[in-house]
């Protein structure tokens, strides 16, 4: 088994007892691709449930010669499952603050943007207003600044949240567990973690300052969310960072791994793509759509019961296609700045789809799909 170095854990960076990283290290580093043939991937749509190497098939370069088949598996899944509902929600960003040095991320410590956070009594007018769309679902951001956006101010805008909105999600830095048990009491739901590239190594070169920088903390943090009591964990790889395959691969077997040691687990993927751009940096990987729709295809036949997220990263044509094959949740009135960017601050990255929550709404009513708010009752 890999063994792992966390010699780089900073002073205040909690240990827990888990071996599951060495684990998926190990499964990636004898994940080959090509070894995979259209009889393996005819096998693995045949089993019931599926294996690691029968996911592995489904990722593979025969799998992409065999989208129509593997669509319709995907998609009798995710009917059986999910019958046509599909989640609505909106992220709100609290705070652009952030001490991490990611160098394909518009907020990374030396990008010059405008910071900017917005105060607990701002954050709560933000969301009495996002609350009126009729959303009763939230993600709440903030970037990685435990001085600008510490855990108490998080937790003050976590209460907020929970007066409007019916389930409270955070994508924030990660945290200790006693933290994440605080959040909870607050009334945040579930926790949104994204190990962005699975290769330690190509990690390395793309996060170069901040607690980001230390990856077995990172990939440790949904096992401490749920340590904490939440109720839901949320992965993703960043897709066109490192190897998309062997990212998705290494995701795939990160949430299987979880759920099988915390089987009350909510389990959802996000399938976000790092988008190519005018003179893009060597550390772009371009994934095409036909990529992507291949890895949330895959993630569905191998976890059933998983949610599947798609971002606004995507064009509205894909999301809304998306969504009958194997997507669940989808994000709408998505703004990536904090407060809009009404102050002029910048936001995290381009958006795709700009539609409001009400054309949201539309486009999947016109598909046949149920869009719902909330299917989630807080206990
Ligand atoms: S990816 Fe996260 S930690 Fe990195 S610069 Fe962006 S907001 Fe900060």
């Amino acid at each position: 088994m890999s063994s792992v170095d966390r010699s780089e854990y900073t002073e205040g960076m909690e240990r827990i007892d888990s071996n599951i990283l060495e684990k998926v290290l190990d499964e990636a580093a004898g994940f080959d691709a090509q070894s995979y043939t259209e009889r393996d991937v005819r096998t693995a749509l045949s089993n019931d449930a599926l294996s690691i190497g029968d996911f592995a098939a489904l990722l593979s370069p025969a799998a992409d010669g065999m989208l129509e088949e593997v669509a319709v598996r995907a998609k009798d899944e995710t009917r059986r499952r999910f019958g046509n509902a599909v989640g609505l929600f909106t992220p709100i960003y609290l705070s652009n603050h952030c001490d991490g040095g990611c160098v394909y991320c518009g907020f990374s410590r030396d990008s010059g943007i405008k910071r900017t956070a917005l105060s607990p009594e701002d954050a709560e007018r933000k969301m009495r207003a996002v609350a009126s769309t009729g959303l009763t679902d939230v993600l709440l951001l903030t970037g990685e600044s435990r001085s600008m956006s510490g855990v108490r101010y998080i937790g003050e805008c976590v209460r907020a949240a929970s007066e409007h909105f019916r389930s409270v999600g955070i994508e924030v830095y990660p945290l200790n567990v006693s933290e994440y048990a605080y959040l909870r009491e607050c009334g945040a739901d579930s926790v949104t973690v994204f190990q962005e590239t699975y290769d330690p190594e190509a990690y390395a070169e793309l996060h170069l300052s901040g607690q980001k920088k230390v990856f077995s903390y990172r990939f440790d943090a949904q096992e401490r969310a749920l340590q904490g009591g939440m109720r839901g964990v949320a992965f993703g790889a960043l897709l066109g960072l490192g190897d998309a395959a062997k990212d998705a691969f290494s995701c795939g077997v990160h949430a299987h791994m979880i759920q099988r040691k915390y089987p009350h687990a909510e389990i959802s993927f996000s399938v976000p793509r790092l988008r190519p751009f005018v003179n893009s940096p060597s550390y772009v990987n371009p994934v095409s759509e036909r990529r992507l729709l291949q890895v949330a295809m895959a993630y569905r036949i191998f976890m059933p019961s998983a949610g599947i997220t798609v971002s606004t990263r995507e064009s509205p044509s894909f999301r809304d296609n998306v969504i009958g094959l194997c997507a669940t949740r989808i994000s709408a009135g998505v703004s990536v700045s904090v407060d809009g960017g009404d102050d002029g601050n910048d936001g995290q990255f381009d958006i795709s789809d700009e539609r409001s929550v009400a054309e949201v709404r539309r486009a999947l009513e016109e598909r046949g799909m149920q869009p719902v708010f909330n299917d989630y009752v807080r206990t």
